[in-house]
């Protein structure tokens, strides 16, 4: 009853016999779509700025969203959320129905995980946690460090990590500061510092580095999750990098991969998404046109010419709009488009092993509390992770 209340409480105002229903967003939806189906006002699309209607496209499928219904199964309000931090709210005002971009209530918590390797550590932090996004975020972060397929049963697994909660269930990326694996005597670490996977010595992990998608004249709008507009008197955010470009510059391909969509897409315009592995996705957008033979489901590798820069969609000038994804969340593709990785120097070392050193403390003594594990109520409640077996 508690969370219903929160529920509510996150829609401005409801009449009392209201209710509120949780919703999947379907694949292939769009913002559009959606209004047509809802037999809401479609001015409610075209009347969002330009930068409003990237955003529409940025729902993700999959994304639970809260509708609010009137006692006789009229929609009242709706609650999208788009990023992680920022969420579409429709509503009314004056009888017209409108859709404003608020901050999504988000609670943070800090947690930790001390278990013994039963099967293996993916299958393990599940069955402790229930919690998809977890064991998801270990395998791809400590993989190539330790071999994991060798650990014993017995071997200790310890994880101290930070993650967000909308309306009481786990919502976007999970950051696990620090992970131990003790295996023939020996503990393993990896720790997160500064937007990046870092072994102890200050080596940043072999993570994924991409390639830059087009030559460019200046990076004309850089990433932000959110951001209030003093002027508009609005929240805003811009989930990718724009470059400027003259129109019918080659895009190339930042990664290898596989080509996952190329199409028309809301206001990004004309668009490709390349998948990279199973967390990876790079996206492409205002294009002017695709190369020749593109097409869903190919391969390509890094630095293929894959299309043009256009003007397509809603843009202000001839520019890439080059979005980066990490298990369908956005990411600042500016951490992970270089050369090579880096690795620390100087006081930043200094800093880094000072920073290690507190957070071994605190793995040893999650290993002697013997704390409960805490797990999540239900299985499926992790968006925006896909189930996954590693
Ligand atoms: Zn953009």
């Amino acid at each position: 009853m508690a969370k219903f209340i929160i529920f509510l409480s996150l829609f401005v105002s409801f009449a009392a016999a209201s209710y509120v229903e949780e919703l999947k967003w379907p694949k292939g939806e769009t913002f559009l779509t959606f209004l047509e189906k809802n037999h809401l006002p479609s001015s409610i699309y075209y009347t969002l700025d330009k930068e409003e209607q990237e955003l529409a496209a940025e729902i993700v499928a999959g994304v639970k969203y809260q509708v609010l219904k009137s006692e006789n199964n009229a929609l009242e309000q709706v609650l999208i959320p788009i990023g992680e931090e920022l969420q579409m709210h429709i509503k009314t005002i004056d009888d017209k129905f409108i859709m404003e971009i608020t901050p999504i209530l988000l609670q943070e918590e800090k947690r930790s995980l001390a278990i013994e390797i039963q099967n293996s550590p993916y299958v393990d932090i599940l069955n402790a946690t229930s919690s998809y996004g977890l064991a998801n975020e270990f395998a791809q972060t400590f993989r190539g460090e330790v071999n994991l397929r060798n650990l014993q049963k017995g071997d200790k697994l310890v994880l101290l990590y930070q993650q967000k909660r909308r309306l009481g269930k786990l919502f976007g990326s999970i950051k696990i500061d620090v992970s131990m694996v003790e295996t023939a005597k020996k503990k393993n670490y990896i720790f997160f510092y500064k937007e990046n996977y870092y072994d102890p010595k200050g080596q940043e992990l072999d993570s994924f580095l991409l390639s830059n998608p087009v030559n460019y004249t200046r990076v004309s709008s850089v990433f932000t999750q959110k951001r209030w507009h003093p002027i508009l008197q609005k929240y805003r955010a811009h989930l990718g990098i724009d470059y400027a470009a003259s129109v019918g510059t080659p895009v190339k391909s930042a990664g290898s991969g596989r080509v996952l969509f190329v199409g028309q897409k809301g206001g990004y315009g004309n668009t490709i998404e390349v998948s990279h592995d199973s967390s990876y996705k790079t996206l492409y957008a205002h294009l002017n046109g695709f190369a020749k033979g593109i097409r869903s489901g190919q391969k390509v590798k890094q630095g293929q010419v894959i299309a043009y820069v256009g003007n397509t969609g809603l843009s202000s000038g001839p520019h890439l709009h080059f979005g980066l994804y990490r298990s369908n969340v956005a990411i600042n593709p500016a951490s992970v488009v270089k050369i090579a990785k880096s690795a620390l120097g100087g006081n930043e070392l200094k800093a880094f092993i000072n920073y290690t050193d507190a957070l071994r403390k605190k793995v040893e003594s999650a290993q002697e509390s013997n704390e409960p594990v805490y797990k999540e109520e239900n299985f499926n409640l992790s968006y925006p992770f896909e189930q996954k077996q590693s």
